[in-house]
């Protein structure tokens, strides 16, 4: 059994439940005039809605509310928040999933209350019902059952943090890994293959934070200072 229950998504899965999205946007009624990346993870999808809807305008705002994998931190916040005027527009705001909905929910309403905006919408890859906040005015996939998208544009950053995460247990029975031992591990814990390319980026980000010290082909496990 998987200690985190992950599902790698690629980047064909990602245009084409951007395409089945922009689809069902298309079929409504809505015309957004603009359309509203929540940053990070909407970046790729909103751009592809785009592309899809032909859509030119094209805005972002950073609302974070999860900063590392699969940890939610407390409250969601904007980032750096601005003002411009979309009064009289139609918003698409575009994210890659509704989990909880704060950040989402966070951003609906700076949107309304600060740029004025006539209507906002929103538009996400996939909806997790059973914990979500709201239910999103479009979604490709209702998720029944929570769990991680390992989507393309965190591969590294997901990598690292989990591989983190495993060896602050793991490590303490075990001091000496090899390379191969990390990807097993990694397997067995996460069940999925994020590709070598990957697991050495991530292996050498932890080297450079100090977790594993390389010595004699191997890597030493080593958390002080932490
Ligand atoms: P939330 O405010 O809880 O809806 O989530 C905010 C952001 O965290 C999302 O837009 C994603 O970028 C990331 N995130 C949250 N939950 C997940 C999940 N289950 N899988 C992948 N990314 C997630």
């Amino acid at each position: 059994m998987a200690k985190l229950k992950t599902r790698l998504v690629t980047w064909d899965d990602v245009v084409s439940w951007s395409r089945g999205l922009a689809g069902k946007i298309r079929e409504s009624s809505y015309r957004p005039d603009v359309v509203v990346a929540v940053a990070r993870g909407g970046f790729v999808p909103a751009r592809l809605i785009c592309d899809f809807l032909l859509i030119d305008n094209l805005l972002s705002i950073q609302s974070q509310h999860w900063t590392e994998a699969a940890k939610a931190e407390d409250r969601a916040v904007i980032k750096f928040p601005y003002k411009i005027d979309l009064s009289g527009r139609k918003v698409l705001l575009v994210d890659d999933i509704v989990d909880t909905g704060e950040s989402l929910a966070l951003a609906r309403n700076y949107i309304y209350n600060n740029w004025s905006a006539e209507e906002v919408r929103i538009a996400v890859l996939q909806w997790i019902s059973p914990v979500a906040k709201f239910k999103p005015d479009y979604y490709f996939m209702e998720v029944k059952e929570w769990v991680w998208f390992q989507y393309p544009w965190t591969r590294l950053e997901d990598t690292y943090q989990l591989l983190k995460r495993l060896l602050k247990e793991e490590g303490k029975y075990k001091k000496e890994w090899s390379f191969e031992d990390l990807v097993n591990k990694f397997l067995e814990w996460y069940e999925i293959d994020v590709g070598k390319e990957y697991f050495k980026e991530a292996v050498d980000v932890l080297v450079r934070k100090g977790i594993l010290k390389p010595e004699g082909g191997k890597y030493i496990v080593n958390f002080t200072g932490e």
